[in-house]
């Protein structure tokens, strides 16, 4: 039988080969799984059982092959809670926390705290699950339409023990939007990727459903449809709340103008990149 140490250095040999940037990172990540060990390399020299070899060979093949690492491991971490991924769900982001945090500023500074949230496109539940973990008093309700994501969603709500109403529907739909209202915030982080980022994807964000990442030739198209739509459905002095891609703050914030938004407040994720909005209903023109 292989030592630890020894298909550690092979695995992440093979990867590194592979061109897999963090391949350390990875052979860890895939050791830890299949060997329900936090600190494999604690004991380098302790046998592999073959089993857990079969199993770590066969994720460090998938792995070369371009699969992302948290479809291999089928579980991946978001603000320090567990969500189920794998093909057909966007993988939860760290700049997603940026999102979750202006969230969570924005309630508490304006003293609500039993707020009805809506996560429109949610996924995986990554922002709805969050945000009632964190702010146990609030309403919250995920939006979702991939029929690929849907399971995955309500696995994730189960397994967090989270209160969320999911909801089967299109975003973009006014039946969707006329089934929510009187909402303190719709949250949102829609697909907003162009359609030249969209040819030029890096190979593991490729296997990611496109449904959850292109949003129109210049990556807006969401925020139009969904601004307007939505604000009929949040109280007069409701909050929207977005998730964008870099560069794009300009237009989002002149979207919302538009649209009868003021109070437009812009976060910056831990990269800098300015990552996410708020903005706030006006009280007049309830149109
Ligand atoms: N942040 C993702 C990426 O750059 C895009 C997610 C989205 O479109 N909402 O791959």
């Amino acid at each position: 039988m292989v030592s630890r140490g020894e298909l550690f250095r092979e695995c992440q040999a093979a990867l590194e080969q592979a061109g897999i940037d963090d391949a350390r990172f990875d052979t860890l990540c895939i050791f830890q799984d299949c060997l329900g060990d936090r600190n494999p390399l604690f004991s380098p020299l302790e046998a592999v059982p073959l089993d857990a070899e079969a199993a770590i060979c066969s994720m460090t093949e998938r792995r070369i092959g371009g699969e992302p690492l948290q479809y291999i491991l089928g579980q991946w971490e978001f603000y320090g809670y567990p969500f189920k991924v794998g093909a057909g769900v966007l993988i939860p982001r760290p700049d997603t926390e940026t999102l979750v945090d202006s969230v969570i500023r924005l309630c508490r500074e304006n003293g609500i705290t039993s707020p009805k949230i809506a996560d429109l496109c949610a996924g995986s539940g990554c922002i709805a699950v969050t945000l009632k973990k964190e702010l146990p008093l609030a309403e919250v309700s995920a939006v979702e339409l991939s029929q690929e994501a849907l399971p995955y969603l309500r696995q994730n709500v189960a397994m967090n023990e989270a209160a969320v109403t999911v909801i089967e529907g299109d975003v973009l739909a006014e039946t969707t939007a006329a089934r929510l209202s009187g909402l303190d915030i719709v949250v949102s982080n829609p697909p907003y990727l162009t359609a030249e980022e969209m040819a030029d994807l890096q190979t593991e964000v490729a296997r990611e459903p496109e449904m959850a990442l292109v949003g129109g030739d210049d990556g807006l198209g969401f925020y139009r449809t969904l601004t307007p739509l939505w604000r009929r459905s949040l109280r007069s002095g409701g909050y929207i709340c977005y998730e964008f891609g870099m560069g794009q703050h300009d237009m989002i914030g002149n979207i919302l103008a538009e649209n009868g938004f003021e109070n437009i407040k812009f976060t910056r994720d831990l990269g800098g990149i300015v990552r996410a909005v708020t903005a706030q209903r006006s009280e007049e023109n309830n149109g």
